[in-house]
Formats: structure tokens, C-alpha cells, sequence
């Protein structure tokens, strides 16, 4: 059985206002743009990161070593804000020490700003097969303070094309300042025009403590109510679907074939290894995240064997998951797929009063051993995970 990889690369040149991922600024950079105005950490040297998430990598086990890879996650932070060298040293080593599937899925976001024929080249010669940039909006993306320019995203588009990439997702997000149906309409129209094989779609989520947050609290821009919200989410269902994308999670939709195979496995409950800080790792009955900073993270590498397989001996949090939960893993994972999951993965866990109850509302489907959530159920996803994970008896009451 193989596995998923992902890499973190917490390094970004400016802190978008809505930001409040594991991510920090490259040196040298001033924090002044776009309202950017927490203190950030610096770090002075992404080499050194690099180094540890490489030495990290061969200081694994050898049984977490035996299984091949089947794809493997560049994420951010802003993976293409760093020298293309090393996220080809950090695969090289991968392929020193692992198996790869011929047809690996190997991935990388990037900020449209950093795409130049001579980065794209670099990471198809790495052996990057999948793309996924982040435009956000084309219409509404002021207030969100990224670097580039609508324009800048559409030319990224077309000098990933003209090297021959296949396999494309743009990111949008919607529910932004000041955006309505106009405003979406022209997003859903540019990036439609751009025909990736593959669209992520996030709601925007306002964190108190950003920029946007503040602006929010302060009254500085309009923002969608609810009711709109899910009339934004609706129009993008409907007009995605019109274009030719199948919806296979609450936020992601691709051609026929090209879904995140990376993502997919993982909503799966597949077991996956994170390398880097703040990344997050999923083996067997393991969980445990890194420090996320970076400083941090070098430190605790260099400073620690990993004698035996289990949790990272560097990590800033590590657990191991009970049969319980397990179950509410598999809840909060397969409730986002369209296709739902297996309830055998529960076994007999789940009350069936609660799948009948939601089911009569029309928020979920069941055929044979699936259940899944249904059109009207999707947006409401969050209320409904609740009232199932409600409904979980304690593993000693299993019916098996
Ligand atoms: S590029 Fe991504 S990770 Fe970096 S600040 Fe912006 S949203 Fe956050």
C-alpha cells in the first residue's frame, strides 16, 4: 500500500490580508503592503530549512521507508517564492529513498507572480506533473493584498501551457469584500476562459486576527450574509457544471479524470507523511504536526534520531487515534466527497436514525453501503457533520 507525501514551504514575499496559515516572511521583504501590518517572524535562511526537511526525509525508519510513494504535495506558504533547486533536491532525495508509482502525482502551488518559462522548466525537469495556482479572484482581489495583477494570472496560464502542462488547478475564492453575483460572474467567466483541468473553490474564511478581519470588524467593506453566501456557492455549482466540471468535493471540481489524486487519497484516510514545518502527518494510527517555526524545526531535526517507526520525535504535537477518533475522521473526510463514504469504515457505529432523519430532509443519499451528502446538503456541510458525529455510539457499542 503506498502513500502520500506532502511538503510544506512556510516561506512567502508578502502576507496576504486574509492569511492566518503557517507561513513566514522571506528576508528582506517589508511588511507594508496591502495592510499588512502584524509583526511577522523573519527567517534568514530557507537553505537551512531545506536541509533539515531533507535530512528529516532520510532520517525515517526503514519501515516507514518500504512503501512506495503515490503522489506527493509541494504546499504553502508559497512554494514558488523559493529557488526551483531546492524543491528538485527535496524530490530528488525522495526518490533516492522511496519507491515512486510510474504515474506519481507530483504537484506544486504557486503564486502566479513567481511563473516564468525558466521555473516552470526547472520543475518539469524535477519531475512536477500537476500545477495549481493560486489566482483567487480576478475581480475582487484588492482587498486581499496578493501580488499580482489579474493580467499577471492569465499570462502564468498561458506560460504554463505553452510548456506542454496538462494538468492544471486554479484556486478562487469566493464570498470576498464587495463581491456579488457581477463580480463572480466575471471570475467564473475568466478562469472558465483559462480551461484548467481542475477548480478550487474556497468560501473566504474571516479570522479575527488578519487585516481582512479588522477591516471586517470595522465596517471598512461590504461583506456577502449568509444568504448570499450560498447564493455565490450555487452560481458556481451551477456554472462549473455548465462548463464541464464535475464536482467531487464541497470545493473542488475537475474535468472527467482529473481530479487531486494527492487530495482525494487523503480525504480517503490514506496514510500521509508531512516534511517541513508545521506539516502534518497521518500513519497508521499516528498523528502529529511539526513545529511550525522554521527556526524551530531545524533545531529539533538536527538535534533528534528517529530510532523506530511511529510518531516524528521532532513534532510539536503528536497522538495516536482511537477507534473513536477514527470515526470522526472518516465523518469529517468523507462528508466532503461527493461520492460519500463507506459506512462499513464505522462499523455499524452510526446511528441509523440520524442517516434516516437527514436523509427525509433531503441533506443525504445512501445506496448500498455509501452515504454521502446530497446538493441541498453540501453548503450546509458543517451542521450536518455535527449531528452525525452526534449520532456516533462509543466503539464498545460497535454492531458489527
Ligand atoms: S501566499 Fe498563501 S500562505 Fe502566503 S500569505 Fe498569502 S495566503 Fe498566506
Amino acid at each position: 500500500m503506498g502513500f502520500s507525501l506532502y511538503v510544506h514551504i512556510p516561506f512567502c514575499v508578502r502576507i496576504c490580508t486574509y492569511c492566518d496559515f503557517p507561513r513566514v516572511l522571506l528576508p528582506n521583504v517589508t511588511a507594508t503592503s496591502a495592510g499588512t501590518t502584524a509583526p511577522e517572524t523573519f527567517i534568514q535562511d530557507p537553505e537551512a530549512t531545506f536541509s533539515a526537511m531533507t535530512r528529516a526525509l532520510r532520517a525515517l525508519p526503514a519501515d516507514m521507508r518500504s512503501r512506495p510513494v503515490d503522489t506527493v504535495f509541494f504546499g504553502g506558504g508559497t512554494p514558488s517564492c523559493v529557488p526551483p533547486v531546492l524543491i528538485a533536491g527535496i524530490l530528488r532525495t525522495a526518490r533516492e529513498l522511496f519507491a515512486f508509482d510510474d504515474d506519481a502525482e507530483i504537484s506544486t502551488e504557486a503564486n502566479p507572480e513567481d511563473v516564468s518559462p525558466a521555473w516552470i522548466h526547472a520543475l518539469l525537469d524535477a519531475g512536477v506533473n500537476r500545477f495549481s495556482l493560486g489566482v483567487q479572484s480576478f475581480a475582487c482581489a484588492g482587498p486581499l493584498g496578493r501580488r499580482h495583477t489579474p493580467q499577471r494570472a492569465i499570462e502564468a496560464v498561458g506560460h504554463l501551457r505553452d510548456a506542454g502542462v496538462t494538468n492544471l488547478n486554479l484556486d478562487l475564492m469566493f464570498a470576498l469584500p464587495e463581491q456579488g453575483q457581477a463580480e463572480l460572474a466575471r471570475d467564473l467567466a475568466e478562469l472558465i476562459a483559462l480551461s484548467p483541468e481542475h477548480v478550487s473553490c474556497y468560501g473566504l474564511t474571516l479570522e479575527p486576527e488578519t487585516p481582512l478581519g479588522r477591516d471586517y470588524a470595522a465596517g471598512r467593506y461590504l461583506f456577502p450574509e449568509d444568504d448570499v453566501w450560498l447564493e455565490l456557492y450555487r452560481t458556481i455549482q451551477d456554472r462549473l457544471e455548465s462548463a464541464g466540471y464535475e464536482q467531487y468535493e464541497i470545493s473542488n471540481w475537475a474535468r472527467p479524470g482529473r481530479e487531486c489524486r494527492h487530495n482525494l487519497r487523503i480525504w480517503e484516510g490514506a496514510d500521509y507523511l508531512g516534511i517541513g514545518p508545521a506539516a502534518v502527518s497521518r500513519w497508521r494510527r499516528w498523528r502529529w504536526t511539526e513545529p511550525a517555526d522554521p527556526a524551530e524545526y531545524r533545531r529539533r531535526v538536527e538535534g533528534c534520531l528517529w530510532p523506530q517507526e511511529g510518531p516524528s520525535p521532532w513534532a510539536a504535537a503528536s497522538d495516536t487515534v482511537d477507534d473513536g477518533g477514527e470515526d470522526i475522521e472518516t465523518l469529517l473526510t468523507g462528508t466532503r466527497l461527493l461520492r460519500g463514504f463507506d459506512l462499513g469504515r464505522l462499523h455499524g457505529r452510526l446511528r441509523e436514525d440520524c442517516i434516516c432523519d437527514l436523509r427525509t430532509k433531503g441533506l443525504l443519499w445512501q445506496t448500498g453501503g455509501r452515504v454521502g451528502l446530497t446538493r441541498p446538503g453540501l453548503p450546509v456541510a458543517d451542521s450536518i457533520l455535527a449531528q452525525l458525529v452526534d449520532a456516533l455510539r462509543a466503539p464498545e457499542e460497535s454492531v458489527r
